[in-house]
């Protein structure tokens, strides 16, 4: 179950990352007055009166002249139409209405997207002042006038974000379509791929050039079963320009990750691992979701024996902060193995997905305990008593411990090689919450 993703766009220093650190909680604040500062911190998990959802801030590149302003403003606006549920646009009382803002507004109000307007930096308690209502000219109905800086007014900035929430989607079944989101860093073959599968699958839905998410997404059915390729911003619509700004690339992914259920995390095989690779697993990692590394390119690379075995190696060790991940080696180009690529992703998907009887989760709890003697700490032992799981997408089990101190991460992570071998969990992270009691 995908949460819903709420985009921030808006002209640099209008206040969005205060905004955004306001509504997320302020553990993350990174605001500096000096631009161009680094923010990296571009997605967060927000809960209002008990609705979950993903903010994504948009911004964050400074541009040095009006052309360049415009054509980035330009490249949020199209982010956030393409994978946000709801898109916040904020504006800046001190500076008024500006010409960029009257684009960016026509860019949203033609998306057919719900999009609320908020004017930042009404300070003052009581009425907003008279300059406020100038706003209501970007034609995007009634603004909300906020201060990011004391609060005021997010409450009911969030209480029109709620209105406009999709409903709340039940637990998916077994049989129902897999979202995939193939990720990576710019020409990796990720378009490639997506052209590749559509072009020898049947297609449920042909992407007709639209502005609604929807209508770019692909879905796709075959043998292993059905699937969507979620296409965030245009793995089609390229901008050469901007797919070389790091930030926008992580961004993509990002918006991606939140929709999928499965992430196909692209690799060069020519270049091998890079940061940037690690950077964008490591979103996967982090949103909790299945992953599946796609080592493209293979037919572009000489081979001798051993080649594949090697590689594989070296990145299973650049892999080792998710060893769970399955590692495929294929050509979008000669579409090679992209069989074996929906039958990884079926699994891992599957994996994610499980929902583990406590009974059978305790038998091997105990089977595994009585194999390898928990760690004592000066006499102390560690004791499990119980395991439970608490929810899916991921696994996440709940232990019930004498000393969280003394279950040490090596022990976690025996216990969690016994979990995964028993039941067959590949390709998901599983998470476990350590909770002590007498
Ligand atoms: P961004 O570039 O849109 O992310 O903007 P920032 O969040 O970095 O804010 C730009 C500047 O506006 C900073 O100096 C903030 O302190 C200031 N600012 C943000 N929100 C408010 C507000 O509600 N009131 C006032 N007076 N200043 C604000
Ligand atoms: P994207 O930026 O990740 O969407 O990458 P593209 O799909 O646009 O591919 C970038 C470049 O890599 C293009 O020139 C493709 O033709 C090339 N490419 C993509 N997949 C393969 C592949 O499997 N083998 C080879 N040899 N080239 C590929």
């Amino acid at each position: 179950m995908s949460k819903p993703v709420v985009a921030v766009v808006g002209r640099p220093n209008v206040g969005k990352s205060t905004l955004f650190n306001k509504l997320v909680g302020q553990r993350l604040s990174i605001v500096d007055d000096t631009p161009g500062v680094t923010r990296d911190r571009i997605y967060g998990e927000c809960e209002w009166c008990g609705r979950k959802f993903t903010l994504i801030d948009t911004g964050g590149i400074e541009p040095n002249t009006n052309d360049i302003l415009l054509s980035q403003m330009r490249v949020q606006a199209q982010l956030a139409m393409d994978a946000a549920d709801v898109i916040i646009m904020v504006t800046d009382l001190h500076s008024g209405v500006t010409a960029t803002d009257s684009e960016v507004a026509t860019m949203l109000m033609k998306s057919g997207r719900p999009v609320i307007l908020c004017v930042n930096k009404c300070d003052s308690v009581g009425e907003p002042p008279a300059e406020f209502y100038e706003f209501y000219n970007l034609g995007l109905g009634d603004p909300v006038a906020i201060s990011s800086v004391h609060g005021h007014g997010t409450g009911d900035l969030l209480d029109q974000v709620l209105a406009y929430l999709p409903e709340e989607e039940a637990e998916t079944a077994e049989d129902e379509v897999v979202r995939v989101a193939i990720i990576g860093k710019p020409n990796v073959g990720k378009s490639s791929l997506v052209n590749c599968i559509a072009g020898e699958n049947r297609c449920i839905v042909s992407d007709i050039a639209g502005t609604t998410r929807d209508a770019i997404d692909t879905e796709v059915e075959n043998k292993y079963g059905k699937f969507i390729l979620i296409d965030t911003a245009g793995l089609r619509r390229k901008n050469k320009v901007t797919d070389q700004i790091e930030r926008y690339s992580v961004l993509r992914a990002q918006m991606a990750i939140e929709r999928a259920d499965v992430c196909v995390i692209m690799i060069d095989a020519l270049e091998g691992f890079t940061e940037q690779d690690s950077k964008v697993a490591g979103l996967a990692h982090e949103a909790g979701k299945a992953c599946v590394v796609a080592v493209n390119k293979w037919d572009a690379v000489e081979k001798e024996t051993g080649t594949m075995a090697a590689m594989r190696t070296r990145l299973e060790e650049d892999f080792s902060f998710m060893s769970y991940v399955p590692i495929l080696f294929l050509s979008a180009k000669t579409g090679q193995r992209i069989d074996g690529l929906f039958e990884t992703i079926q699994q891992a998907a599957a994996s994610n997905r499980m929902r583990i009887a406590t009974g059978v989760l305790n038998d091997v709890l105990a089977q595994a305990t009585a194999r390898v003697q928990p760690p004592t700490d000066k006499g102390h032992r560690l004791k499990i008593y119980y395991m439970t799981q608490a929810s899916t997408r991921p696994p996440t089990f709940v232990c019930f411990v004498n000393s969280a101190e003394l279950f040490h991460f090596s022990y976690q992570r025996y216990l969690e090689n016994r979990i995964r071998e028993t039941f067959g969990l590949s390709g998901t992270p599983v998470r476990f919450i350590i909770r002590e009691r007498d």
